[in-house]
Parts: C-alpha cells; structure tokens; sequence
C-alpha cells in the first residue's frame, strides 16, 4: 500500500485542487493522508477566527466526500511530516503540497525535499494553485521584466495564460475528484503513535479553541465566516447572480463605507479572505466574472475585477524577484525615507481607533471587530499613519495589518504598505495625500449624508448631526451637548493639525527624495 502525504498550505479546499486531482489518477499511491499545519505565528483573534472555521470545513467536507479526517497540527512542519512518516506503519512514497512563493515557505519546502530524499520518499510542490500564474516559471524567463502597472500585467497574462475571446481561463478550474481513497485505520494509527501525539489538534479541541476565542472577544458569530462552503456561496451571491455589478464594476467608485443597510458589509466582492486563505480559487473567481462579461459594457483593468486580481499576481510577481520585499531597508522597490521613530503613543490612537479623526477610527474599529476593511479606507489609514499625517515607518502599520486582517496576505499587504507609503515604483505621487476628514466629493467615496457607518462604528457620535460628524471637534459647544457627546471629554480632539502636518510632511518627503 503506497500512501501520499497532502500538504494543504495556502489553499484550503476541495475544488480546484490539482493535488487531490493527481492523487485521483496516480498509479503510484493508492491512498492519502490529508494535513495543514497552522502558522503559530498568527495571533490575531479574527484571524485565527476565519482559520479554524476554515479548517473544521475542510474537515467536514473531506469527511462526507472521501471519508477522511484532515490531520490538523501545529508545529516545526519537518518534524510533523517526520513524525506523520514515522507513524503510518505504511509506506509513504510523496508529499504533495502547494506552492507558495514567500521566502520562509520556500525554504522549509527546500528543507523537507532534501530530508526525504533519503527517505525516498517524493515531493511534488504544484505551481500556480494560490495564484493564475505560475510565479517561479515566470520570474525566471529570460525576457521576464518587473511589472508597474496593469498595462504590463495585461502583456504578461497575454504571454503566459491561454485565455477565450471570452476571458475565460482554459486551464483554469480542476473538477472536484470523486475517487480519492484514504485508509481511516493508518490515520487512526498516526493520532495515535506518540511522535504525532504532540502536534495533533482534533477537531474538539479546534471548536472549542474558536469557541473561546469568540467568546472572549465578546461575538458569538464573526461576520466573515471562514471555510470554502461559505466562499463559494459569497462567490454566488456577490459575482455569479450578479452579472451587472460585475460587468459596471468599478473599484474606485465602490463606496469605502460598506452598504448604507449594513456597515459591515462592503460595496466589493469581500472575497479577499477566501482568496487569500485558498478557500476560494483565484482561478474561479476569474472566469465567474468571464462568464458573465457582457462586451459592450464590461469595464476594463484597473478598474474592473479582473484589474483587480491582477493587481494581485502583479505583486505575487514583485515579492518573488525583490529583495528584502518586506523591508525598509536594501530593498529596491522601497526609497529609504527617513520617518521618525516609533512613537507609541501615535501608533496605539491609530491602531485603537481613538485619533479624532472619525473616518480613519471608524475604519480602525471595524478592522478590529471584523478584521476586513474597504480598499479605499485601507488607502486613508495608511496615508495618514504614513506620509500623511503621523510620519511614522510603513513597517508598523503593515504588522498590525498582518496581524488583524483575515486576507492578510505577505506579498500583497507589504505591496500595497509600498504603494501607500509613496515609496515604491509603482505608488502613487507623495503630495497626493487623502484629507482624513472627507467630504462627499472625496476619492475616498464616503456616504456623507446619513453617515451611518460612522454612527455605526463610533457610537459616541451617533447623534451627531452629518455636518460635523467627520470634524466633531468643530462642532459649537451647544451641539456637542445636545449630541451627548462633548470632544475632549467623550470623544479625543484631533491627534495632530492634519493641515500643518500634511504640509509638513510633503516637504518633508520631497527633501528626502532630494537627498537620495
Ligand atoms: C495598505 C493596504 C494593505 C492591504 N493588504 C492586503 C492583504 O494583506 N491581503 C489582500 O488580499 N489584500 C490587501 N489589500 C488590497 C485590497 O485592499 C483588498 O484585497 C480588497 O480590499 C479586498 O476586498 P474585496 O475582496 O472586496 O476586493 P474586490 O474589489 O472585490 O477585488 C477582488 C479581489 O481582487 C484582489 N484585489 C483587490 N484589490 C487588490 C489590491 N490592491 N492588491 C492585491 N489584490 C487585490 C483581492 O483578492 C480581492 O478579493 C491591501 C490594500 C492596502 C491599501
């Protein structure tokens, strides 16, 4: 009896899944081991959260489909897969996982591949499964230039993805496999062997685990539930029943203040934690919208969806050719701009959502109650911690991001901090700063009128009148009584003068561009 290992990493789910597809049809194994092993670096509640519901429908579902349990575990991933090996009292002769491009990945694969060698025991890493292009193949061709712009990410798409006159992805989307065989009585005899014991998590201990998580944080339910049952029933609702919000979509006129009716939810897809935590394939998602693409009407990139997922691969691309992609400092795509240093007491008021400025705490709150925030309040929060307004490090704004956003993403949140931060090549001009106090004519698109996703997320001003509910601090004495709320006492004064520092920190920014 020869048995796989399958390594689920950044894809959690069934459909679309060439590993499950070539256990099906391989004659070399004849049954599988199903894993994930968590990242003990995650900490953030909602996070963690979305992951476990993840996993426990992962669970659920390899059970009614193939009658298998996955392996949930945590720990060194070489010495689970050791341990897993050690425990069969089979022969394992592969390991299939998915390929992920960030540089620790990268190395514990290397790592494995070269422990089982000895073993002989087979890695098979697939390519292209978290992402439309296959980023190793494509970053290592001779004519391979970085991308700045959709227009040299439509070329590359062109040259590298066979895609219809329709936009469909020919290669895209893998049926879900029917025959996948697994032996319950090898898996029982793993959870059982004393190596595995100590990484094993069951899926008890896992509902719990979310349970008290949930619990403390004082939700019974998040908003965005994790798992790939839910992705492809948003994916359902916000892009296959929907042909003209797909085929009118466009980003930048997408309200940043979610749905008037419901502030928790966005005027986008918010199909970025499942995308981005592989419960939903990217694949998918693209011909969904192909589907419907009517030709006289369907928006183009930037603005339109696919423009949006390829924004996306555009930075999967970067952060596998630019050095130090995370960093600061000898990184390429980063001009080393010299911010002031860590300030606490700056960076808790943003991080808390008590800086005065309603907009960036209302955008601030809801990441920590729902770990999700619209792209265009992502834009204002990170310009004003930035360029903007509190000239701190990009760094710091991007940890808190990785650590509370349940898409939180390596390549695409320190992309996106490079964009923000007026650093890189492909950001937008440092004197083009967002006023944090925006009006209805705002770039930002905030619904000014009713203001309800502010009322929603700052109570302390919900009976502020919509005149002054983005400047409380103007309001006259008479109104901040009447409003229950009185600026200084129940709500903070402004953090900083956001027209002096604005000021203050273009020059600022352009000395140091004078200066490199
Ligand atoms: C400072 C900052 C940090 C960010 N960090 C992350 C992150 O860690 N993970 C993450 O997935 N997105 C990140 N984004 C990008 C973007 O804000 C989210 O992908 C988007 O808001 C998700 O909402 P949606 O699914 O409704 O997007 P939609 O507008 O519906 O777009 C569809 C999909 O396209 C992709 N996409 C959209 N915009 C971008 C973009 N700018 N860059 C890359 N992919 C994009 C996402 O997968 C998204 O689900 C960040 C943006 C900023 C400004």
């Amino acid at each position: 009896m020869n048995t796989a290992i399958i390594w689920f990493r950044k894809i959690i789910r069934i459909h679309d899944n060439p590993m499950l597809i070539w256990a099906e049809s391989s004659q070399e194994i004849d049954s599988i081991i199903p894993i994930y092993i968590i990242d003990e670096n995650i900490t953030g509640v909602n996070r963690l959260n979305f992951l476990y519901d993840s996993l426990l429908d992962l669970d659920k579902n390899l059970k009614e489909k193939y009658g298998t349990k996955l392996l949930i575990c945590s720990g060194d991933s070489s010495e689970v897969i050791e341990s897993i090996i050690e425990g069969t009292g089979q022969k394992v002769t592969s390991l299939l996982t998915d390929y992920c491009s960030e540089p620790k990945s990268r190395n514990d694969v290397g790592y494995i591949i070269e422990n089982l060698i000895s073993r002989e025991v087979n890695t098979k890493v697939f390519p292209a499964v978290s992402t439309i292009l296959d980023i190793e193949k494509i970053t290592q061709m001779k004519h391979f230039k970085a991308p700045k712009s959709t227009k040299n990410m439509e070329k590359i798409f062109e040259e590298n993805v066979i895609i219809s006159p329709s936009g469909h992805l020919l290669d895209g989307e893998l049926p879900e496999p029917d025959n996948i065989h697994s032996e319950p009585l090898v898996i029982e005899s793993i959870i059982q062997s004393e190596q595995f014991s100590k990484f094993y998590i069951s899926v008890k201990e896992l509902q719990k685990k979310n349970y008290q998580l949930r619990s403390e944080k004082g939700f019974e339910k998040s908003y965005f539930l994790g798992g790939e049952t839910e992705a492809l029933k948003r994916l359902k609702e916000k892009i296959t029943e929907r042909p003209d919000f797909v085929n009118n979509f466009r980003k930048p006129s997408t309200y940043s203040t979610n749905n008037i009716e419901n502030p928790m939810e966005p005027t986008t897809t918010g199909l970025s934690p499942y995308i981005s935590n592989g419960c939903l394939s990217v694949k998918l998602v693209w011909n969904e919208c192909a589907k419907l693409r009517d030709i006289n009407q369907y928006t183009k990139p930037p603005e339109s969806l696919h423009g949006q997922l390829m924004f996306r691969e555009m930075f999967y691309l970067l952060s596998r050719i630019v050095e130090n992609w995370e960093d600061d400092l000898d990184n390429s795509n980063c001009k080393p701009i010299k911010w002031d240093d860590y300030d606490r007491e700056k960076i808790r008021a943003w991080e808390t959502g008590v800086t005065g400025f309603p907009y960036i705490d209302a955008m601030m709150r809801q990441l920590d109650a729902t770990g999700w925030m619209h792209h265009l309040g992502r834009h204002a929060v990170s310009c004003f911690l930035t360029r903007g307004q509190l000239w701190q490090n990009w760094k710091h704004g991007r940890d808190i991001f990785e650590r509370k956003l349940i898409d939180a993403d390596w390549a695409v949140n320190n992309g996106n901090w490079l964009w923000l931060a007026g650093v890189a090549p492909f950001s937008m001009p440092y004197y083009r700063v967002y006023n944090p106090c925006p009006d209805s004519k705002s770039s930002l698109n905030v619904e000014t009128k009713e203001a309800s996703f502010i009322r929603y997320w700052i109570p302390e001003l919900s009976l502020y009148p919509s005149k002054y509910i983005f400047e409380p601090h103007l309001a006259p004495l008479e109104i901040q009584k009447l409003s229950n709320c009185i600026i200084g006492e129940d709500y903070p004064f402004p953090i900083i003068n956001r027209k002096v520092s604005r000021k203050e920190n273009i020059s600022k920014f352009k000395e140091n561009l004078q200066k490199l």
